[in-house]
């Protein structure tokens, strides 16, 4: 038993080997909802950037471009599908409605072929120099290689201050988060296997990347303004994804609320008692308005605030325990599909 253990390893460890010494075939997953600005401009950076990787023979030629259209209601499928008629490098995956970036992004990567996929953004707001680095690192044997932001000076105040107090907050609340890394990342192909394996429907994947484990590295990088369009993530939908990023992955809320329920019990126990004390022993006791009423409006908000939270858990239960599917897809277009499913 030990010695057929020891041989799988041995067996196992023998491919990773030769898996890293050979040139990888790289898919650059790239989500979109409605950027028929920026497309073009992107499409070019990113043929450019594969052309290079390939002549320094970092990558192989069959190294594509997937995008996939969050349910555009722009010209964005159109012109995904021109691009592929023109470059067989670029391919498209249509989903079949809107279901946001984290969605968007994990078809791509459940879908896309390659030993390894890097996602980026389609306003090429990440810096694309850096995406050899992640190969260099991939080939030396990194599973996961984080693209992390060296500084906030692009964004704004606000933005900067609630990012940053964001992931502080996390950290506090027990989430294991690389500290500003967004989406931009490789996965070598058995760390999306293993993403594959988590099937909720709450997603929130830069929360999931280190439950993962595997080796990982990361590259820092500048972010760069978005040079067309305006930003798909408005402050509601930002709201949103940091709340499922903290209700997702920590119970720490509902802990708070039992902490808080406990001290104000407490307090007004204390208070019953100090009432009760001057009623018996003192003249002093009035019919007081005030320490009826505010406990009670006080009270009624806290159990308001618990409700609220509790019901967002088991909302999520609710969810998660329909196992929908997380996305369906529309259409599928270019090489690297049409080599998959065998027609031509
Ligand atoms: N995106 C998406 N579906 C959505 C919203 C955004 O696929 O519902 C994509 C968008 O096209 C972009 C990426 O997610 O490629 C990040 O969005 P954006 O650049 O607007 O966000 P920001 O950089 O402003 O946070
Ligand atoms: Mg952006």
């Amino acid at each position: 038993m030990e010695l057929h253990d020891q041989r799988n390893l041995d067996l196992s460890q023998a491919s990773r080997l030769s898996s890293t010494a050979t040139i990888p075939t790289i898919g650059l997953v790239v989500p979109c909802y409605n950027e028929e600005e920026v497309l073009a401009e992107t499409s070019q950076r990113l043929l450019e950037l594969l052309a290079q990787m390939r002549a320094e023979g970092l990558v192989t030629e069959d190294s594509s471009i997937f995008y996939i259209d969050d349910g555009s209601r722009d010209r964005t499928w159109a012109l995904i599908q021109e691009l592929s008629a023109r470059h067989p490098a670029i391919c498209g995956i249509k989903l079949s409605r809107n279901r946001g970036h984290q969605n968007a992004l994990m078809a791509g990567l459940l879908l896309a072929p390659g030993d390894a996929l890097i996602s980026v953004d389609a306003d090429l707001q990440d810096d694309l120099d850096v995406i050899p680095k992640m190969v260099r690192a991939l080939r030396s044997g990194d599973d996961i290689v984080y693209g992390v932001r060296r500084k906030r000076t692009t964004d704004t105040f606000f933005k900067r201050f609630t990012a940053e107090g964001y992931y502080k907050l996390l950290a506090a609340m027990g989430v294991q988060i690389v500290f500003n890394h967004a989406d931009y990342r490789l996965m070598s192909r058995r760390t999306i296997e293993a993403l594959g394996e988590y099937k909720e429907v709450n997603l929130f994947l830069r929360g999931l990347m280190p439950l993962l484990g595997f080796r990982t590295s990361t590259v820092e990088y500048d972010r760069a303004e978005r040079f067309a369009g305006e930003s798909k993530y408005p402050l509601g939908k930002m709201i949103s994804l940091a709340w499922q990023g903290v209700t997702s992955f920590s119970t720490y809320p509902l802990r708070l609320i039992t902490g808080i329920g406990t001290v104000i019990s407490m307090v007004s126990l204390g208070l019953a008692s100090w009432a009760l004390i001057t009623r018996l022993f003192t003249n002093e006791a009035l019919p007081g308005w005030a320490s009826t009423v505010i406990p009670m409006y006080f009270l009624g908000g806290v159990q308001l605030l618990s409700l609220g939270v509790i019901g967002e858990y088991v909302a999520k239960i609710y969810n998660e325990t329909k196992n929908r599917p997380r996305f369906h897809i529309d259409l599928l277009e270019g090489e690297a599909f049409r080599k998959i499913s065998g027609k031509s």
